[in-house]
């Protein structure tokens, strides 16, 4: 009917804007017709009024700035339909209850993986871990609150002069203790997915983050603490993996 056929004709010109839009330029590849769509109900559902420019171009997802309801700026994560490490994300999402029996399908795996991001967020932020705030979810793309300003974007811990270590490891501890406590374990945990704006600290990229159930949830936290207590002890604070993951784990 007529509604739909002006409806079409606006998604029409909406995609097009957003192709020829600078900052998509470059990486049209992440953008298929179902990713225009979903950004487009995105749109319409007031989630996303403009678009900024890439935060990060990475191999499974884009961030890009964008200006959302009520004047907040968020960011959006792109996941690319076509992640070159869906074989991996495979195995993340296999052993995690929430998403058994999800199959090989590239599609579904990518999809599925966003959607993890959201809830995990959403998790985290419930039992007291400072994320971003996840705003919404549309297939491959996740609107979640922009750490710090579109002038003044929050860094990664990687990228500035940690101005008190001891207590910032102190936090990131108390960040991993509680989000084990809800039954999660990042899985990718460093201080390139930690960032910081106005001396808060805050954790990202929850994407991979695993149930405590997952079979190799052990090893993730393993990891992730080798990670973590590498990076303090770079900031010249004495911190051992092991107690860490000690720490992390007791209730
Ligand atoms: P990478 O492969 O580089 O780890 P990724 O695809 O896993 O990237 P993220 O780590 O979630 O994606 O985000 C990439 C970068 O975008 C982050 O390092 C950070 O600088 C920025 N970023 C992501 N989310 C936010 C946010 N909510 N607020 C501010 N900056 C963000
Ligand atoms: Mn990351």
């Amino acid at each position: 009917d007529r509604i739909a056929r002006k409806r079409d004709r606006e998604f029409t010109e909406f995609r097009k804007r957003l192709k020829d839009a600078d900052q998509f330029k470059v990486e049209q590849s992440v953008f298929d017709d179902a990713t225009f769509a979903a950004i487009y109900k995105l749109v319409q559902d007031g989630y996303i009024e403009a678009f900024g420019g890439p935060i990060s171009t990475g191999k499974e997802a884009n961030v890009y700035e964008a200006l959302g309801a009520e004047d907040r700026d968020v960011a959006v994560k792109i996941y690319r339909i076509n992640a070159s490490n869906f074989q991996q994300m495979r195995e993340y999402l296999e052993g995690d209850p929430r998403f058994e029996g999800i199959g090989s399908d590239k599609k579904k795996v990518v999809l599925a993986w966003t959607k993890k991001e959201f809830a995990n967020l959403r998790r985290a932020k419930k039992a007291g871990v400072r994320v971003p705030e996840p705003l919404a979810v549309e297939r491959n793309v996740l609107v979640m609150e922009l750490v710090g300003l579109v002038e003044d974007r929050a860094r990664r811990l990687a990228e500035v002069n940690v101005e008190n270590p001891e207590t910032a490891f102190e936090v990131v501890r108390e960040y991993m203790r509680r989000l084990y406590g809800a039954g999660l374990v990042h899985g990718d945990l460093s201080e390139y997915n930690l960032i910081i704006h106005d001396g808060e600290l805050v954790v990202i990229d929850l994407g991979q983050a695993v149930t405590v159930h997952h079979p190799n949830a052990e090893d993730f936290l393993v990891r992730d603490c080798r990670n973590v207590a590498s990076f303090f002890t770079r900031q010249g604070i004495d911190v051992d993996a092991d107690e860490l993951r000690e720490f992390v784990t007791a209730v």
